[in-house]
C-alpha cells in the first residue's frame, strides 16, 4: 500500500488547487482522479473570476470571495512562471448588465447589501448612458447595468491544465482513470481503495465535485450538494468588442465569445437543449444585437457542485482529525484562496478561521 503526506480525491478545479497548494508547501501528495468520465464542472464552465454576486447575505462568503480574488494574480504567475501555462486571467472589472429596470433595481439593492457589510467592495450603477458608453453596441432597450472593478476573469481549461502540470512539476503524483470507491480510517489515518491500488496517508481531502457526498457519507460527513445545470454558447472567432466580463457574454483572448449560462434544476443530466440554447442566444442579442450574425460553433450543458444556498462547503472530521471536504460552487474564482489560504491550513491540520462558519453545520435545520 503506498504511502503519501495527503491524498486530495478529485482533479477537478477544487480538488487540483488543494493538492497544487499542499504539494507546494512540501507535503507529498497524490491526486487521485476519475477523470473527464466523470461530471465534472471544471471543464465545463464560464471562466468568470467574480465577486459582485457573492456572500451578499452571507459576510463570510464574501469575504473569502475577496481574499481569492485578491490573490488571484499571484496564482496566475505562479503558474506560468512554474509550468509556462498561460491562465489568461485578467481583472478589468466586471458588468452586470440588466435588461429591464426590475433588474437594475433588484441588483442595485442586492449590490448595497454586500458594500454595507464589506466596505471595500465598491461597485457603480450604470444608467443606460453610461453602460453604452462602457460596451459598444449594446441594444437599444436594455436599462443599465452595475459594474465593479473587482472582477476579472480566465480561461478555465488553462486553469485546471497549469494546476494540474504544476502539481506534477513540484513532484506531486496524479492517478487519473482512479475513482475512489472506499475510505476508512486506520492507524491514526487513512486508507483510501481505487481499482488501480490502495493508498493510505495522514491527511486526506475530499474534493470530488459531485461525488463528495456518496465518499463523505462514508464517514461522518454530510456534504449536502447536488448537481445544477448550466448550458453555454461559443460563437466563431469575432474581432475584440468586449474589453471586459459582462455576466453573460465573455469574450476570450482568442475572440470567441462565450454567452450563458443557464440554472437548471434536471438532476444528473448534462444534455444540451434547443429550449435552453434559443434562450441564452435569445437574450445575448437583446444585449449586443450584432451578434445575431455570429455563428454558434459548440454549446454544451455542465453540472454545477451545487450546495443548498450556492455557498461553500468546508469541513473537517470531527471523529477522525485530518480528513478534510470541500465543495463549491465558484472553482474559479475561489481557486487562489484554495491553492493559498486553505491548503496552507490543511497541512497544518485545521481549517482556516475565514471559513469555519462554512461548514454544513449550517443546514442543520433546514431539509436538504
Ligand atoms: C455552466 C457552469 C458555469 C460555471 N461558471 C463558473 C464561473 O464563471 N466562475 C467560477 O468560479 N466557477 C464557475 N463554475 C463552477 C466551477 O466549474 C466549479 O466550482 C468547479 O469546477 C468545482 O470544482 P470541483 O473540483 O469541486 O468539481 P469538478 O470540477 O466537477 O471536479 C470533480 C472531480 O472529481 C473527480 N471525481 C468524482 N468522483 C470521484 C471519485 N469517487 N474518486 C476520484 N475522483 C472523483 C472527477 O473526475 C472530477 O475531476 C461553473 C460551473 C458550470 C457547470
Amino acid at each position: 500500500m503506498a504511502s503519501h503526506d495527503a491524498i486530495v480525491v478529485g482533479g477537478g478545479l477544487v480538488g487540483a488547487a488543494i493538492a497544487f497548494g499542499l504539494q507546494r508547501l512540501g507535503l507529498a501528495t497524490l491526486m487521485l482522479d476519475e477523470g473527464d468520465v466523470a461530471f465534472r464542472a471544471a471543464r465545463g464552465n464560464f471562466g468568470l473570476v467574480w465577486v459582485q454576486s457573492k456572500g451578499i447575505d452571507f459576510p463570510p462568503y464574501a469575504r473569502w470571495t475577496w481574499t481569492s480574488a485578491e490573490a488571484w494574480a499571484e496564482l496566475h504567475d505562479e503558474i506560468r512562471e512554474l509550468t509556462g501555462t498561460d491562465t489568461g486571467y485578467s481583472r478589468p472589472g466586471g458588468i452586470d448588465v440588466c435588461v429591464d429596470g426590475g433588474e437594475l433595481a433588484a441588483k442595485e439593492a442586492r449590490l448595497e447589501r454586500l458594500h454595507n457589510h464589506s466596505p471595500h467592495f465598491k461597485y457603480e450603477i450604470l444608467d443606460r448612458k453610461a453602460l453604452a458608453g462602457v460596451l459598444p453596441g449594446l441594444g437599444p432597450d436594455i436599462a443599465g447595468g452595475t459594474y465593479s472593478p473587482a472582477d476579472g476573469h480566465a480561461n478555465p481549461l488553462y486553469l485546471l491544465r497549469g494546476l494540474h502540470a504544476g502539481f506534477q512539476a513540484r513532484g506531486g503524483r496524479r492517478k487519473g482513470g482512479a475513482p475512489v470507491t472506499a475510505i476508512r480510517c486506520q492507524g491514526g489515518g487513512f486508507a483510501v481503495s481505487t481499482r488501480v491500488g490502495e493508498y493510505q496517508a495522514p491527511r486526506l481531502v475530499l474534493a470530488a465535485g459531485l461525488g463528495t457526498r456518496a465518499l463523505a457519507s462514508q464517514v461522518d460527513l454530510d456534504i449536502p450538494v447536488g448537481p445544477q445545470r448550466g448550458q453555454i454558447l461559443v460563437t466563431e472567432r469575432l474581432k475584440p468588442f468586449l474589453h471586459l466580463p459582462v455576466s453573460r457574454v465573455r469574450q476570450t483572448a482568442e475572440g470567441s465569445v462565450l454567452l450563458g449560462d443557464s440554472q437548471e434544476d434536471v438532476g444528473f443530466d448534462d444534455a444540451a437543449t434547443s429550449d435552453v440554447i434559443n434562450a441564452i442566444a435569445c437574450r445575448a442579442v437583446r444585449v449586443f444585437p450584432f451578434l445575431a450574425r455570429a455563428r454558434v460553433v459548440r454549446a454544451w450543458g455542465a453540472l454545477r457542485v451545487m450546495t443548498p444556498d450556492s455557498c461553500p462547503i468546508y469541513e473537517q472530521s470531527a471523529e477522525s482529525p485530518g480528513l478534510f471536504a470541500a465543495a463549491c460552487h465558484s472553482g474559479v474564482t475561489l481557486a487562489a484562496a484554495h491553492v493559498y489560504g486553505l491548503a496552507k491550513a490543511i497541512s497544518e491540520g485545521t481549517l482556516p478561521d475565514a471559513v469555519t462558519p462554512m461548514t454544513a453545520a449550517r443546514f442543520a435545520h433546514a431539509p436538504h
